[in-house]
């Protein structure tokens, strides 16, 4: 007999039965796949069951068969997932335990049940236009001294986390967008786009942030920073284009010509870090097969990439998604620190990112130690730049 309610697990019943129980999701380690581990929260959180991808499935499973499980207790695990989705990449039979694991989480929401720390993030987005809670004005900060286009043919949105977190991002990316040949402007009232609401389980809320977006971005083609941004957009029915497309188009067909400085030569060995959003199937962005797009990249610069512990699809999350370097900072801190502690051992001198949000949360925990560049920026860093009038 099943609970009436929890109509958002329900969409998953079916999958709900057919987890197989074989464990990969929770220690998988593959070589041959490029899988080494899987989970961020089991090795950084707790590595309890209960906090794994056939954990939120098992817990699914006793809410929709009225098992009495105290939401408390429910929700102390659901808010610890990164919802990197590795689980459901390396899940041999495609159960989607970090899609359960999000309408669990809003499920909790509707029965306000979701954690003070989240509450806190959905009011900063709601209030502040961002899930920091810093001022709203400091949102365009990154743009001072730049002048939006006042007959644009593309509108920037370089999201919360490279506009409060990688300023320099959101500024070479304005740059190299105009030298490319782009008439680029971008708000200078930024409105979140909602993602940082949907990850929680808000869905009203991400709903408000979508309908805020629509009204307050003119009729044009967007260019977009995060992939958070732009897989939230595509799932709301707005398209929207990767800033990383548009670079690695321009290189290719020439638009962009770019020469290392010899003030400033770029380091010869860099590793990649491919953020979840864009090299997990499950958040919708693969097929602009972003990892690639940025070691094409780096390749046309003369950079070498250095060679990853795991393949992108399967690589485990840095601890910069889904709430966690809000709601457990401790935790966020000792997944980022994992992750830095990997490049050492494979010889990078930087660290290379197109997610602002990871890229971000990294630089963060390398505490200038390693440095941890966005794309956009590193180039402007390190490379001379030449447009098509030039
Ligand atoms: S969700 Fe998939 S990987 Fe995890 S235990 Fe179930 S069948 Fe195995
Ligand atoms: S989404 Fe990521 S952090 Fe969450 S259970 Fe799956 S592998 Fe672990």
């Amino acid at each position: 007999m099943t609970d009436p309610g929890f109509v958002r697990l329900r969409a998953y019943e079916h999958a709900l039965y057919h987890c197989a129980t074989c464990n990969y999701c929770v220690s998988a380690s593959w070589p041959e796949r490029g899988i080494d581990g899987v989970c961020a929260t089991l090795r950084g959180h707790s590595p309890a069951a209960s906090y794994s991808g056939k954990g939120y499935l098992a817990t699914a499973r006793a809410l929709l068969e009225g098992e009495a499980l105290d939401l408390a207790s429910v929700a102390e695990r659901a808010f610890a997932c990164t919802t990197c989705g590795n689980c459901e990449a390396v899940c041999p039979i495609g159960m989607p335990p970090a899609a359960v694991l999000k309408a669990l989480r809003a499920e909790l929401a509707d029965r306000n049940s979701a954690p003070g720390g989240a509450i806190a993030i959905r009011d900063a987005v709601l209030s502040r236009q961002n899930p920091w809670n810093a001022p709203a004005v400091q949102g365009t900060d990154w743009s001072l001294g730049l002048v939006p286009h006042p007959r644009p043919n593309l509108w920037l949105l370089p999201g919360c986390a490279a506009a409060h977190r990688q300023p320099a991002e959101a500024r070479a990316a304005a740059q190299l967008l105009g030298v490319i040949g782009y008439d680029v402007a971008w708000s200078t009232e930024p409105t979140c786009c909602g993602a940082p609401l949907s990850a929680l389980g808000f869905v009203d809320a991400a709903g408000t942030q979508h309908a805020a977006l629509a009204t307050g971005t003119p009729p044009l083609p967007r260019a977009v920073l995060g992939a958070e941004c732009l897989a939230e957009l595509r799932a709301a029915g707005r398209p929207a284009t990767a800033v990383l497309e548009l670079l690695h188009a321009a290189l290719h067909d020439g638009r962009l010509e770019a020469a290392a400085r010899g003030d400033s030569p770029p380091p010869a060995v860099v590793a990649v870090l491919d953020g979840c959003h864009w090299s997990k199937p499950h958040h919708g962005l693969a097929d602009l097969d972003a990892p690639r797009l940025l070691r094409d990249i780096l390749t046309r610069l003369g950079v070498q990439v250095a060679q990853a512990p795991a393949a992108p699809r399967y690589a485990v999350c840095c601890g910069a998604a889904g709430g966690m370097a809000q709601l457990h900072p401790a935790s966020a801190a000792r997944m980022a620190g994992a992750h830095l502690a990997g490049l050492d051992q494979v010889g990078a001198l930087a660290l290379i990112s197109a997610s602002p949000l990871c890229a971000g949360h990294l630089s963060v925990h390398a505490g200038g130690r390693f440095p941890v560049y966005g794309i956009c920026e590193f180039i402007a860093a390190h490379f001379a730049v030449a447009g098509p009038e030039q």
